[in-house]
């Protein structure tokens, strides 16, 4: 028998697998193919694969006889239980010091608990986040994997080779992230940031649209301009082409779309690690909300029968000056929320024992990413400088950015709420910044008033570690 050639296993011939094994091929990789439904290898190497140097596998027998070793298998199938079950599938024909990449949607405490079970045993596990969809894993996906830290120079060539490049720098969008499920992590929580770009982003186009009176195609054109500023991102560019799209009647087909936003979990898993963590992660958890809120849908139809909003109040402002102000509030909340999704991501690096490098996130999410921006070569710039940045709010560049903005976001969020248009995230974002810029927030009454019903105790802010009960009612 010839020598296995094969530098990686991929099991999972979807969309994800599939565009993946191609842009691993095209960098000079020579990858071994195997899916559950064996007839799917066939087709794939008779038509998309056909004249590549691609390898299939009917059994994970096979699959592993075909790799070099140490062997490297990446499975790209459907989070949960199928990865279990292909792990436990594999374990027979691999050795020790073998490594299993999971690149799926895995929840980050099962990547935890799969990379310690294997490393007990010997074997690697690298769980991987992957974003950019189908188009993101053929010609260049962000690619952020965590997991058994001596699996990295194993997978290194590979992965930085087919990961999106900066535009401006030619860096590859992926670096390694750290221990157990940090990977998975990571992804998780730049699922949670595009929920939140999403929704302020809808936020907008409701203040556009029902406080401002503009046609789609003016929106259309509002998004086009923004994107040549500091919202210049991947989401504000198809925001643009979304809204200038015609059904074959010439009407806008978003108006047509039913106004109830589904969601598969990630965003909501971002806000209860927050939740756990005690880190205010308030955008992307509005964000989720204002997501159940919309799914509401038959709720809310009823109660605007009956609920009333403010009467006879219009917009009377400058349309143009008040755009700008959206503009600025947009660029804003974005500060805030990537500052709390750090701050996200530091908590959990301390309660995981993740040593997480923060400016090498920020550029594995510079392209390739849904949420891929110019403004993340400012968040990688601001962590290099000073790699131990508390907040990124605390950095020069976007302090002197936020303080610039505030006039314009506050003039946003206090006309949307006298006009009762509904803007959740912007505005939780906004109290967030207030409250995290006061030396002092009225906690104090909360503490008195837990003390008075509970005897919970307070601290002074005389003798702060020291804790008393004050009887407040004179009796007993
Ligand atoms: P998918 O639809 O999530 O999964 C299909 C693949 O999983 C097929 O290979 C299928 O095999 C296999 N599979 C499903 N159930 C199985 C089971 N019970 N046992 C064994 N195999 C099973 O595929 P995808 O959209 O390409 O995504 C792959 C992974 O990447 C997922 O975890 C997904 O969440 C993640 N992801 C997807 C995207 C995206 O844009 N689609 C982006 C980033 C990450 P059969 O052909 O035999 O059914």
């Amino acid at each position: 028998m010839s020598a296995p050639t094969g530098d990686i296993g991929l099991i999972g011939l979807a969309v994800m697998g599939q565009n993946l094994i191609l842009n691993m091929d095209d960098h000079g990789f020579t990858v071994v193919a195997y899916n559950r439904t064996t007839s799917k290898v066939d087709d794939f190497l008779a038509q998309e694969a056909k004249g590549t140097k691609i390898q299939g596998a009917h059994s994970i027998e096979e699959l592993c006889s075909k790799l070099k070793t140490p062997r490297k298998v990446m499975l790209l199938v459907k989070a949960g239980q199928p990865v279990d079950d292909f792990i436990e599938q594999l374990l027979p024909h691999l050795e020790k010091g073998d490594l299993i990449i999971d690149g799926g949607n895995s929840h980050y405490p099962d990547t935890t608990r799969r990379a310690k079970y294997l490393e007990d045993k010997g074997f690697l596990f690298v769980g991987t986040g992957v974003s950019g969809g189908e188009e993101g894993a053929r010609y260049g996906p962000s690619l952020m994997p965590g997991g058994s830290p001596q699996a990295w120079p194993l997978i290194k060539d590979i992965f930085q080779a087919v990961a999106a490049k900066t535009t401006d720098t030619n860096e590859p969008c992926c670096d390694w992230v750290g221990e157990g499920g940090s990977g998975h992590y990571v992804k998780m929580v730049h699922n949670g940031i595009e929920y939140g770009d999403m929704q302020i982003m809808a936020e907008a186009y409701d203040i556009m649209k029902n406080l401002l009176g503009m046609s789609y195609d003016e929106m259309a054109q509002t998004f086009t301009e923004w994107n040549k500023t500091e919202l210049d991102s991947y989401l504000v560019e198809i925001t643009a082409k979304v809204l200038a799209f015609k059904d074959t009647d010439g009407k806008p087909i978003v108006e047509k779309i039913r106004d109830a936003a589904g969601q598969k979990g990630t965003g909501k898993w971002t806000a209860i690690s927050a939740l756990d963590l005690g880190i205010p992660v308030t955008l992307v958890s509005e964000a989720v909300f204002a997501r159940c809120l919309s799914a509401l849908k038959d709720e809310r139809v009823a109660a605007s029968k009956i609920l009333r909003g403010p009467e006879n109040v219009h917009f009377s402002g400058d349309k143009k000056s008040f755009l700008e102000d959206l503009r600025q509030a947009l660029y804003a909340a974005k500060i805030i929320s990537y500052a709390q999704g750090f701050m996200e991501l530091r908590a959990a690096g301390e309660e995981y024992k993740w040593k997480l490098n923060f400016g090498g996130i920020a550029l594995m999410w510079r392209g390739g990413c849904i949420i891929r921006s110019a403004f993340l070569r400012d968040i990688n710039n601001a962590f290099k400088t000073k790699p131990d940045l508390k907040n990124l709010l605390l950095d020069p560049f976007f302090t002197k950015a936020i303080h610039a903005t505030l006039p314009h976001y506050r003039r946003v969020a206090s006309q949307s709420i006298l006009l009762g248009v509904p803007v959740p995230a912007l505005t939780s974002a906004l109290s967030f910044y207030d409250g995290y810029r006061s030396a002092r927030v009225p906690a104090n009454l909360i503490q008195a008033q837990r003390d008075f019903f509970g005897a919970h105790s307070y601290s002074t802010l005389e003798k702060p570690d020291v804790y008393v009960h004050t009887n407040w009612t004179g009796t007993g």
